[in-house]
């Protein structure tokens, strides 16, 4: 029989799969976590260019076309208002590759990796690959991760924690206050932030802050993504930015396993950022109504739920088996401890579907709890 590595053995598959399969084909879908938008037509049209010129058939540098990283720096310009050297930037194959490569580069066997729980599921996953131990940290009622809760998690063994704002799969923005003293957590007790930014542009209430606004000590990876902000997930294309040492070490890992990201992709990235950003109020005009839409359905219904103040996707504390009768019921949505143990109880409900679809769900979400409670 085939042997597997021990790292691969720990992992599982992801929980999220499940509830698809259950649901059958025409099933109404709020389990998804990508923006139902097109991608940009500029973006499309400079990737299209670019293949047609024949500009797109080579590897590029292994951190990516230098005007993709040019267009990177200045959104960080633009945005957090901070310096980033062109060189300090990868480009990668999406949010994914670069956990994938701020984990690998700095964290291994023995070495402990803080993570919010309920969290994204990527993170335990990928600490545990790179052979560390995720150590799951309990989010604040509001769902926020709180600053204190990462400290007193921290041991002589902890390598890293992951901060996520806004979140998935929760909707929660952290506070300012509270990225300031992830910054300074980083700094003060030498460990790297890794700091997941994919859904930056998804904010209604309050506003996004980065920890690259603070004095991490350079103890900081934010990892980024066109995914989410432009409606591009399809094109697999996000960056890390750190310092140049950390960058290096990256950028090792990044070499071996892709040696560059799709150069098509690169450059319909670089449209995205350097072109119209009229999309970005569109959708998250769009996404704070639907948001609104679906807070009074669940109040209505009876369903208690933190506002989600940024993302796509709203977290409520749902009844014993309303998840599954939904499911039976042709509605996909997923169950919180599909995220980590801190989400038992939950249900994570993804809005990045229209309005009457929302409806349609909360007419089965309406059934479905009559049926369990
Ligand atoms: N980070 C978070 C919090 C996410 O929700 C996702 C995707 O769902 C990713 C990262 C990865 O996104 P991508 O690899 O498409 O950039």
């Amino acid at each position: 029989s085939p042997t597997f590595s021990d790292r691969i053995e720990r992992i599982p598959p992801s929980g999220i799969r499940d509830v698809f399969e259950a649901a059958g084909d025409d099933a109404i879908d709020m389990g998804i976590g990508q923006p139902d938008f097109p991608t940009p037509d500029h973006a499309r049209e400079a990737a299209v260019e670019a293949i047609r010129a024949g500009r797109a058939d080579s590897y590029t540098q292994n951190r990516g076309l230098e005007s993709l990283r040019e267009a990177i720096v200045a959104k960080h310009e633009r945005d957090q208002g901070v310096p980033v050297d062109v060189d300090d930037v990868i480009a990668t194959a999406g949010g994914s590759e670069g956990l994938h490569l701020a984990l690998e580069a700095h964290v291994g066997a023995g070495d402990e990796v803080i993570v919010p729980d309920p969290g994204f599921v990527s993170y335990a996953a990928l600490a545990k690959l790179a052979g560390a131990d995720p150590v799951p940290v309990e989010l604040r009622d509001d769902l926020t991760l709180d600053p204190a809760a990462v400290e007193a998690a921290i041991t002589e063994d902890t390598a890293a924690f992951i901060i996520n704002s806004p979140a998935n799969p929760t909707g929660a923005v952290a506070p300012r206050e509270d990225v300031a003293a992830f910054a300074r957590i980083a700094r003060e007790h030498d460990v790297l932030c890794i700091s997941d930014e994919v859904y930056e542009y998804t904010v209604f209430d309050g506003e996004h802050h980065s920890p690259m606004e603070f004095d991490a000590g350079g103890n900081l990876v934010v990892v980024h993504s066109v995914s989410k902000l432009y409606s591009m997930t399809g094109w697999r294309l996000g960056w890390v930015t750190a310092t140049s040492e950390r960058i290096d070490r990256m950028l090792r890992v990044h070499q071996y396993v892709q040696a560059c990201a799709s150069a098509p992709s690169q450059f319909a990235a670089e449209a995205a950022l350097t072109g119209d950003q009229s999309v970005v109020d569109e959708m998250t005009t769009t996404f704070e109504r639907r948001r609104d839409v679906l807070l009074e359905g669940l109040a209505e219904i009876g369903i208690e739920c933190p506002a989600p103040r940024g993302a796509f996707y709203a977290m409520p504390k749902v009844p014993e088996g309303f998840v599954d009768e939904c499911v039976d019921r042709g509605l996909i949505i997923v169950p919180g401890d599909a995220f980590g143990e801190g989400g038992a109880g939950h249900a994570r409900i993804s809005y990045a579907t229209d309005e009457a679809t929302i409806r349609d769900a909360l007419d089965v979400m309406a059934d479905a709890y009559d049926a369990v409670t």
